[in-house]
């Protein structure tokens, strides 16, 4: 059967596509992407655009088509079926994940209703959250989504994080109360930058990154908070794979340093207290436990941090939607149907389990949900260092046209003029 030619691709760069879309630049969605891309236009965010040439010397930058957050654009495509120029609406909204971050929302006249999150958080406390439901609420207009792509990297009542701001203070209290203590906090080559700057101007401290993370903090606009120069300052922002507890045992064999440890892992379940966080019911869940390093204890008077070793502090701030966030959110949009665009071994929960009632559809088009484990396994990973790790890859591609039943006749009943049939396919394997 001669394979149909796709028409857009999101995160994901294998041939094929007319265009490219790139929600943000952390590695899980750039995987395939290089300094020789050739295979079509890319297309990404100003703030992602800026950061590109960093991440990849030598982009062919006359690819790169950068959109703006908010407005709508036209884009015109070949159908793969008549050869002839459909047009395709997309926006880009804002997804407050990592800088550059975004959703796309696709729309067109043959082409179905599509959001893909990308990865995202939305805190109902949140005015970037709510700026952004406004626009996808304008930008959508009366069109309602068929088919919504979700950050499903939370998808589990046992995911309930306090919005980042208030784990931030959180953070900024541990740092204080350790005045001799040297700091190293674990981040990503992008993201957390939020944090860094609040540590930085509650404490009047410089914050010590590794030579890349610099430029990146440049090309961010941040001049004068971020140093090389590890005799400015205490406090360390070091790579992930760098911090584990290995590291902090070698650190505190020189002189006394606490880790803090800023994510949604390791795993955290909400006590029946709505402000009591714990470690996971399955403590043999947690990180790389090992029973001399990893012993989870609430640390007093700071609810939601985990002191799981000597010299770390784990504290739930996420840049991902956890379980309540991600449920008002698909009440808000109101999808017909739902994908999750998060796989690994460890972590597969099918955001149809838990949501998939709440979809207008109910999913009657799919095949029902895979049951979940009793237990479910909680997605974090860890080496045998201690460094977290969590393995998933995520992707779409649609192009040619095949719309389910139910979305045609409902279509069809709106006076839309259904030439082409359409297909969409979320492309989903384990890294
Ligand atoms: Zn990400």
């Amino acid at each position: 059967m001669e394979k149909e030619k796709e028409m857009i691709s999101v995160d994901d760069w294998k041939e094929g596509s007319q265009v490219y879309f790139l929600t943000h630049l952390h590695s899980d969605h750039t995987k395939g992407l290089s300094s020789n891309w050739k295979n079509g236009p890319l297309v990404c965010s100003p703030i992602t655009a800026k950061l590109i040439p960093a991440k990849f010397p030598g982009f062919d930058l006359s690819l790169l088509k950068v959109f703006e957050i908010g407005p709508t654009y036209t884009l015109p495509l070949l159908s793969p079926f008549t050869g002839r120029e459909i047009q395709v609406q997309v926006t880009l909204i804002d997804a407050d994940h990592c800088p550059g971050a975004v959703m796309y929302l696709f729309r067109g006249d043959k082409f179905c209703c599509k959001l893909y999150t990308g990865d995202f958080r939305w805190e109902p406390t949140s005015e970037r959250a709510l700026l952004g439901k406004t626009r996808l609420l304008d930008a959508l207009g009366n069109d309602k989504i068929d088919l919504l792509y979700l950050d499903n990297t939370y998808c589990n009542p046992l995911y309930s994080f306090p919005p980042r701001e208030v784990i931030a203070k959180q953070i900024i209290d541990i740092i204080a109360s350790h005045p001799e203590h040297d700091v190293v906090i674990s981040v990503n080559t992008l993201g957390k930058e939020d944090l860094l700057v609040c540590i930085s101007r509650a404490l009047n401290i410089k914050i010590w990154v590794w030579p890349e993370r610099l430029q990146t903090m440049h090309l961010l606009g941040f001049y004068d908070i971020f140093t090389t120069n590890t005799s400015l300052t205490r406090v360390r922002a070091v790579p992930s794979y760098s911090f584990s507890i290995d590291t902090l045992e070698k650190l505190n064999s020189r002189r006394p340093t606490i880790g803090i440890l800023p994510s949604g892992l390791p795993w955290l379940v909400r006590g029946s207290d709505k402000n009591d966080y714990s470690c996971g019911s399955d403590k043999s869940n947690i990180a790389g436990q090992s029973a001399q390093a990893h012993k989870c204890n609430q640390v007093e008077g700071l609810s939601s941090c985990i002191k799981f070793d000597r010299f770390i502090y784990s504290l739930p701030y996420s840049d991902h939607s956890c379980f309540d966030e991600l449920q008002e959110f698909i009440k808000l949009v109101q999808p017909l149907r739902l994908k999750g665009i998060v796989s690994s071994d460890s972590c597969n929960v099918d955001p149809r389990h838990y949501f998939g009632h709440l979809c207008k559809l109910d999913q009657v088009t799919e095949q029902p949900p895979k049951k979940l484990p009793r237990k479910v396994k909680p997605v974090v990973g860890c080496s045998k260092s201690g460094n977290l790790a969590i393995k998933r890859r995520k992707y779409m591609k649609f192009g040619s046209t095949r719309i389910s039943r139910v979305s045609l006749l409902r279509r069809l009943r709106r006076g839309a003029k259904i030439i082409e049939s359409f297909t969409a396919a979320c492309s989903i394997s384990d890294s």
